[in-house]
């Protein structure tokens, strides 16, 4: 019997049947009555099989579409309600071993200046972001020794929480063995996220020539030793743009079944990231170019299919199409981020891993969000008090996280206003307050809520 070479190594093929979801891509898109009933499932919270995502994202009809968007719409307020969580990314290093194609960090793009950032550095930055407001943060590094090791990341979150007063630290970084996970995940980590880039391994190959990152399996395993460690929190996403992104997204959905069914839980984040022009990289083209129209209906197919499943939107979009998107099954944006390490203290991008689409700062944002009738939200509560992973999975399919996430959301938001918020923001962040607070059914719930945001009013902070 041969030896794995890594945890796990048995299960590729339960985690994306390639060669049945390349069967499904022929599934013909829906009559009327066939969507209704699709639609009518989705919006019982139920999700979708993978037929059915099929179906819907070979749909291109224009009205039938939008109501594919309205669907996504209701759903995520339903699991969400109107809140929007904000983040921003805390780039920590960009060395880099790995050749990626498609990254300005890839090893051989000479031209970069490469930096790793000492946990003083860190520090630096992660009070930089927390004097603008943010509670949370993704550091993010790239593949290179030791700037991947989980030393290092581990001094490195560990020098976010001692040197800022930022409340969760989450991961976008090497994929790690379970003990690795373990170690990282007792330093106060709280979301591990990796993206597959694609899940069709013949473009994996060419995309990813050398270097650890080479290994298919080792990387599609990598939330499995991840849930193994107790990171009952893992993000993913496909790169959109390297191949059939119909592929790319069933295979994630396929992805994220496997992990309920070894796991009890989903990933708590699907994210959208799509192919962004980089410097020094190797493509000068899209190899599978998504239209926007592409790009709505992954994030509609998505929200359906996974309806608990956090959506994250970063900055690669332009903020036309995020102003869109935060309206249309999106619960989680970035913003103002700085994608270079040493970027948020320094005031410069020395050092970019790909073209920026939205410079937008975080109060703009703010603002947008509010003229959309959303809720800002910067809270973190669910991670320090162990709401994460199947319990979270548990509370949402019960619609119970509302009871959790509104009035811990209403809160952080307040801390905002009173704490950072430009003063122009705060009359229309009180009213946006004032409209979620009468969302809470609750009396009891309510009052209690209202006596803690005058607490926050006072000065007090979580
Ligand atoms: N180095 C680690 C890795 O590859 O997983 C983590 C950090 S990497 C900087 C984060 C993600 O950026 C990658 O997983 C990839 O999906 C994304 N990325 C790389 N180049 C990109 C580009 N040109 N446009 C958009 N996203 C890109
Ligand atoms: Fe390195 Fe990650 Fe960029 Fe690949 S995507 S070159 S592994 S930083």
């Amino acid at each position: 019997m041969s030896v794995p070479a890594y945890e796990y190594e048995g299960e590729l093929k339960a985690i994306v049947d390639g060669k049945a979801i390349e069967a499904l891509l022929a599934t013909p898109p829906p009559g009327g009555a066939a969507l209704e009933a699709i639609l009518r499932k989705a919006r019982s919270l139920k999700g979708l099989s993978l037929e059915e995502a099929a179906a819907i994202l070979n749909l291109e009809d224009a009205a039938m579409l939008q109501k594919v968007y309205r669907a996504a719409a209701e759903v995520k307020e339903r699991v969400y309600g109107r809140r929007i969580v904000l983040f921003a990314p805390l780039y920590i290093s960009n060395l880099c071993s790995n050749n990626c194609l498609y990254c300005g960090f890839r090893r051989d793009n000479r031209d970069l200046k490469r930096k790793l950032l000492s946990p003083e550095e860190i520090g630096k930055e992660a009070r930089a972001l927390a004097e603008q407001g943010f509670q949370r943060v993704l550091l993010v590094a790239g593949e290179g020794r030791p700037g991947a090791d989980v030393d290092y990341l581990c001094q490195a979150v560990e020098a976010v929480y001692r040197y800022s007063p930022l409340r969760i630290v989450h991961l976008n970084v090497a994929p790690q063995t379970v003990a690795g996970f373990r170690r990282l995940k007792l330093a106060g980590a709280g979301v591990y996220q990796c993206f597959q880039e694609t899940y069709h391994p013949a473009t994996y190959r060419v995309m990813h020539p050398t270097g650890t990152k080479a290994d298919y399996g080792w990387r599609l395993t990598v939330m499995h030793r991840a849930m193994a460690a107790g990171f009952g929190d893992v993000g993913m996403g496909p790169l959109l743009g390297l191949y059939n992104y119909r592929f790319e997204v069933l295979a994630a959905i396929s992805h994220a079944r496997s992990l309920e069914q070894a796991f009890g839980a989903g990933p708590h984040t699907m994210s959208v990231p799509r192919l962004r022009p980089a410097l020094g990289a190797a493509l000068t083209e899209v190899p599978h170019p998504l239209s926007d129209t592409d790009f709505r209906k992954v994030i509609a197919v998505y929200r359906l299919a996974l309806p608990y499943v956090g959506l994250v939107l970063t900055t690669r979009e332009r903020p036309e199409l995020r102003d869109e998107l935060v309206d249309m099954g999106v619960s989680q944006i970035s913003a103002g981020s700085c994608v270079s390490p040493g970027g948020y203290a320094e005031a410069e991008d020395p050092a970019a891993q790909f073209e920026v689409g939205d410079h937008r700062s975080l109060p703009t944002m703010v603002t947008m969000l509010l003229e959309h009738g959303h809720l800002p939200s910067f809270c973190t509560a669910c991670y320090r008090s162990g709401r994460t992973g199947k319990r979270f999975t548990g509370l949402a399919r019960e619609g119970d996280i509302q009871r959790f996430c509104l009035p811990n959301a209403i809160l952080s938001f307040q801390e905002y206003l009173v704490t950072k918020a430009p003063p122009e923001l705060k009359a229309a962040g009180e009213r946006a307050i004032a409209t979620a607070l009468a969302t809470i059914d609750d009396s009891n719930l309510r009052e209690e809520t209202m006596e803690r945001l005058e607490r926050t009013r006072r000065g007090e902070v979580d």
